[in-house]
């Protein structure tokens, strides 16, 4: 009885010792401290170049359907980070809140790090902004132009990274970079795990296949509070005439039948991204975009915000 006692009182005093040393740090860090999705479509945007088919007819003729290249924003505080430097990284540096501490890549791909291209001389002439960058990644760019230049004119100072490797941003936020397999013709691909102070999110825009990868998507899920994983095609077969095995994705399709077991909970945390014209995920009004709504996961939006 009195040791009953005695641990009720001490689990109260943990209790309260917690509530009043972290809820006020919890409260201030949860309004400051977000991702915010600059973009959501495959490294081509939408509409697609030259694209006369239906996916694309209607955001050619209205502006507002478009969509930019994936990106997201990670501000703390009155400090940001682009992850991703995509063909429209003008608009989203302008919609980031806070001021750039630096850029995180994921890969060479179009669609992924040819933003650099406006921090050069004939843009923002930046100085020295941090570039963080994997290995193969970073010889890269230090070994081709344009991107060398940047290095040579010191528009960008490159961070080299490691995967799995913890890199402190400030006392609230850390990014570790996670290797995926993924077509690495210029170099390795990564997705982040990015750690707030009370909450955690993966980013993954692009892999080959979830079961071609030696860790377990559905355990990365349970562990992490959001998950923003590649959604670049919806199902086998939508782009007709081109062989679908030699630009490999997880279709949305198998990613659902995979996420099958998870909680309700659980598949809330998965929100899809980086969609291919192709992709009726980029209308809202379509039945596809209805229906993974209905069975619980998210789709990304420009302009949503993530609390950390
Ligand atoms: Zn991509
Ligand atoms: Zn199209
Ligand atoms: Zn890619």
């Amino acid at each position: 009885m009195m040791r009953t006692l005695l641990l009720l009182l001490l689990a109260f005093g943990v209790a309260f010792c917690e509530s009043i040393d972290q809820f006020p740090e919890r409260e201030t860090n949860q309004s400051g401290t977000y991702l915010k999705v600059l973009g959501i479509a495959q490294d081509a945007g939408f509409p697609q170049i030259a694209c006369k088919k239906d996916c694309c007819k209607a955001a050619w003729q209205d502006e507002s359907l478009r969509k930019r290249v994936s990106c997201l924003g990670l501000t703390d505080q009155q400090n940001a980070w682009l992850l991703e430097a995509t063909p429209n990284i003008r608009t989203q540096l302008q919609e980031l809140d806070g001021e750039l501490q630096g850029i995180f890549l994921t890969h060479a791909h179009m669609g992924h790090y040819t933003g650099l291209m406006h921090v050069g001389r004939e843009a923002l002439g930046a100085d020295q902004i941090p570039v963080y960058a994997m290995p193969r990644m970073d010889t890269f760019l230090r070994s081709n132009g344009p991107w060398s230049q940047l290095v040579g004119l010191k528009n960008i100072m490159i961070r080299p990274i490691q995967k799995d490797s913890m890199v402190r941003l400030s006392p609230n936020v850390s990014i570790q970079p996670i290797q995926v397999p993924h077509r690495d013709e210029f170099s390795e691909t990564v997705g982040f795990h990015i750690h707030g102070p009370t909450k955690s999110a993966l980013f993954i825009p692009d892999i080959d296949k979830w079961y071609l990868w030696e860790e377990d998507i559905v355990d990365w899920i349970k562990k992490v509070d959001y998950a923003l994983l590649d959604g670049t095609f919806y199902q086998n077969g939508e782009i007709p005439g081109r062989d679908m095995s030699q630009i490999p994705h997880p279709f949305i399709q198998e990613s659902i039948a995979l996420f099958e077991s998870l909680s309700a909970a659980e598949k809330q945390k998965v929100i899809f991204i980086h969609f291919n014209h192709t992709n009726p995920l980029l209308k809202q009004q379509s039945k596809e975009y209805q229906e993974v709504i209905k069975k619980g996961y998210r789709i990304a939006s420009e302009g949503m915000e993530i609390a950390l």
